[in-house]
C-alpha cells in the first residue's frame, strides 16, 4: 500500500560517492528539501541524521571506490487506495550501487544522442519518482543505440531523459536556466563552478535546435554520468564530430574536485 509504488507519489536523490566521500552532499540534500516542500511531505529526517543514514550505508560497501546512493522518499503507506491522503509515516528507501566510467579516452570518442519532443509535466524541477515519460525517452534513446535524448519543449532545448545539457559556442558555455522545464542538477551546479574556476562564461539563457546543432561542442551531465560530450545528434554530427577543449578543460577539474567535500 505504499504510495510510491501505487502512484509515484515521493521525491528521490542520488548522491555520487567517491572513495566514501559524498560529492555534493549539502547540495543534493538542498534539493531533497525542497522536493519534499513542494509535494507536502514533512521531512523524515535532518540533515545530522541523514548524513549519518548515508555514511552507514556507504560503510557497509567499502570495496566499492564509486557508489550511487539511491534514496526515495515516498508519502508512505495508506490502508485504501485513493488518490487523496492524511497524514502519513513517509517511508525511506536506500540502496547502495557500484557504477564505473568510461575512461577519459573513451568519452573523447564521444557520444550520439536523438531529440525528441517534451512531452513531461511543467514541474520539471520536482525530482519526483513518477518518471514515466523519462524512461521512455531513456528506452528509446537505448534503442537508437545512442546515449541519450534530448528534450525539446515549444522549439527551445530543455535537458535530457536523465541528464543537464550544456553547449559550447564561441568559448562561452550556455545551458537552459533553472525553473519549471529542467531538473535542476547538481552536476550542472558543479559544472558552473568549474566553468568559473576555469575563466569560462556561462550563459543560463534559452536556445533553440539550430543553435543547438551549430554548437562547437554539446556535453550532458549526471551525478553518475559525471560530463559526456555529444558528437552526433539525429545522426547529424556536432563539430565535425570532434570532441572540444573547453569540455576537456572542465572534465579535467570536475575530476579534481571529486576528492574535495563539496
Ligand atoms: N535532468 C534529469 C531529468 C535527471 O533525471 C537528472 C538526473 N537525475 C539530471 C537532470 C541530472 O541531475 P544530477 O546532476 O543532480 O544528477
Amino acid at each position: 500500500m505504499d504510495r510510491g509504488f501505487l502512484f509515484g507519489d515521493g521525491v528521490y536523490e542520488v548522491f555520487p560517492v567517491y572513495n566514501g566521500l559524498i560529492l555534493g552532499l549539502e547540495l543534493h540534500l538542498k534539493r531533497l528539501q525542497e522536493g519534499l516542500d513542494t509535494i507536502n511531505i514533512v521531512n523524515p529526517h535532518n540533515k545530522k541524521e541523514w548524513t549519518s543514514i548515508i555514511n552507514e550505508l556507504i560503510s557497509y560497501h567499502k570495496e566499492n571506490t564509486k557508489q550511487a546512493i539511491y534514496l526515495q522518499v515516498s508519502r508512505g503507506c495508506d490502508d485504501d487506495r485513493k488518490h487523496t491522503h492524511d497524514k502519513l509515516k513517509p517511508t525511506v528507501y536506500m540502496q547502495s550501487s557500484s557504477f564505473k566510467n568510461p575512461t577519459k579516452g573513451d568519452l573523447l570518442k564521444g557520444s550520439a544522442a536523438i531529440t525528441r519532443d517534451d512531452i513531461r509535466w511543467s514541474q520539471c524541477d520536482t525530482k519526483s519518482t513518477s518518471l514515466l515519460a523519462n524512461i521512455m525517452f531513456a528506452q528509446e534513446a537505448k534503442n537508437h543505440g545512442v546515449e541519450e535524448t534530448i528534450l525539446i519543449r515549444d522549439g527551445i532545448i530543455t535537458e535530457c531523459s536523465s541528464s543537464n545539457l550544456f553547449l559550447v559556442k564561441n568559448d562561452c558555455i550556455y545551458t537552459h536556466p533553472k525553473g519549471p522545464y529542467i531538473l535542476p542538477g547538481i552536476t550542472r551546479e558543479i559544472i558552473i563552478d568549474c566553468a568559473k574556476y576555469c575563466d569560462t562564461e556561462v550563459k543560463e539563457v534559452t536556445f533553440n535546435k539550430d543553435f543547438l546543432m551549430d554548437a562547437d561542442e554539446v556535453w550532458i551531465s549526471s551525478s553518475t554520468r559525471e560530463v559526456v560530450p555529444i558528437i552526433r545528434i539525429d545522426d547529424s554530427p556536432v563539430n565535425n564530430g570532434k570532441v572540444g577543449e573547453t569540455w576537456s578543460l572542465i572534465y579535467d577539474r570536475y575530476q579534481a574536485i571529486k576528492s574535495i567535500n563539496v
